[in-house]
């Protein structure tokens, strides 16, 4: 059964013939503006709420809900339909609201620091599964509104290529989400990367860096080997020259490995030659890499010595530490303990 999120207004308007023509944009008002649940569009006759709920039952089920940071994230496990398991967290800043959602169940990557690496891949997402992710989020944020959506949670947004696409095309153009507000991360897949350039979308991009010299990072992340560190620089100086926008590096910071003044050197080197962001995270620890994230000290130590090179770097601080929130790491712990915190569920 597909998602209401997967229907097109043309297929939504054929469902509906007999009812007078203005429902088709009830509805749709409903599902994209409101990010309401068919069931809930309170401006159409309950009978018609209750066929299209009929016809469109929930894709994602909460499995999971716990809270952090005094409520401000929040993170779900949501069971699909077949069973299988995906994170989204929702993060309250002053100034944006943010949803982290996931593009795959598990991942076929197999970095080796990532949670969700270790588990495996198990499926792609469909468009619907994203899209549901996104306005749950949205209706736990109410009153305020859902401002960004990252593509960081469980998943290789740019392996499950046209998923994303249509994923980010709908967000912007039925939701009115702009460029700056919706990103996706990848780690490094440059043919793809490549070719999202060329659809002219408006998104940020965000690339999961972690190391600038091929040893390491072959190590790190299987797919370097695939598409090495000038291979990627090529994608990335294409990503500038065609949609003019820059981009981000994501460098989580391990201990002994990645944090060393060397690295400094080299990412300064790399990432000063694409203009750039460096965005910074202390590893969160997984089961199955038994290597510690930076010291808070090493953290800011490494920042600094970016900036003197000429990198703007920043250190993008740690949401939801305590319900392992960061990537794949709660959906991989649901079902093996049971320490979280319930709360309300939106
Ligand atoms: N597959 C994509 C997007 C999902 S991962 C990617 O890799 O970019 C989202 C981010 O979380 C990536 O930057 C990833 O490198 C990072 N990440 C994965 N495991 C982590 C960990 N244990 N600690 C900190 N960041 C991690
Ligand atoms: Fe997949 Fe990203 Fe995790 Fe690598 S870091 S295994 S690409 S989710």
């Amino acid at each position: 059964m597909s998602s209401a999120y997967d229907v097109s207004k043309e297929e939504l308007a054929s469902l509906l013939q007999g009812e007078p023509r203005y429902r088709v944009d009830q509805v749709w008002h409903g599902l994209w503006v409101e990010a309401q649940r068919v069931g809930e569009i309170t401006t159409i006759p309950k009978a018609l709420r209750a066929r299209l709920a009929e016809i469109f039952p929930p894709s994602i089920e909460v499995a999971n809900d716990v809270q952090s940071d005094l409520g401000a994230t929040r993170k779900w496990v949501f069971r699909l339909n077949d069973g299988a398991t995906i994170e989204t967290v929702l993060m309250n800043y002053e100034d944006r609201v943010t949803v982290c959602v996931s593009s795959q169940a598990g991942c076929a990557m197999g970095c080796t620091f990532c949670a969700t690496g270790q588990a495996g891949f198990t499926r792609h997402l469909t468009s619907g599964e994203v899209l549901e992710q996104v306005m749950f989020a949205a209706r736990a944020a109410a009153p305020r509104r859902l401002s960004n959506v990252v593509f960081m949670g469980m998943g290789e947004p740019l392996a499950n290529y046209l998923v994303t696409m249509n994923v980010v095309r709908a967000l912007h153009e039925y939701r009115g989400l702009s460029a700056r507000h919706l990103t996706v991360s990848t780690v490094g897949v440059a043919p793809a990367i490549e070719k999202m350039a060329k659809t002219g979308l408006p998104l940020t991009l965000a690339v999961s860096l972690h190391s600038a010299n091929n040893k390491d990072r072959d190590e790190l992340i299987p797919l370097n080997r695939r598409y090495p560190l000038e291979r990627l620089h090529e994608a990335c100086q294409f990503w500038m020259d065609t949609t003019g926008r820059r981009l981000s590096f994501e460098w989580a910071l391990i201990d002994g490995v990645n944090d060393r003044d060397q690295d400094i050197d080299e990412l300064a080197t790399y990432a000063r030659s694409l203009r750039a962001h460096v965005n910074l995270i202390p590893l969160n620890p997984t089961p199955g890499y038994l290597v510690r994230g930076s010291s808070g000290q090493r953290v800011h130590d490494f920042r600094e010595g970016l900036i003197e090179l000429g990198v703007n770097a920043t250190v993008r601080n740690t949401r939801g530490r305590s319900i392992d929130a960061a990537c794949g790491q709660l959906a991989a712990v649901t079902n093996a303990r049971h320490k979280s915190i319930p709360v309300r569920s939106a």
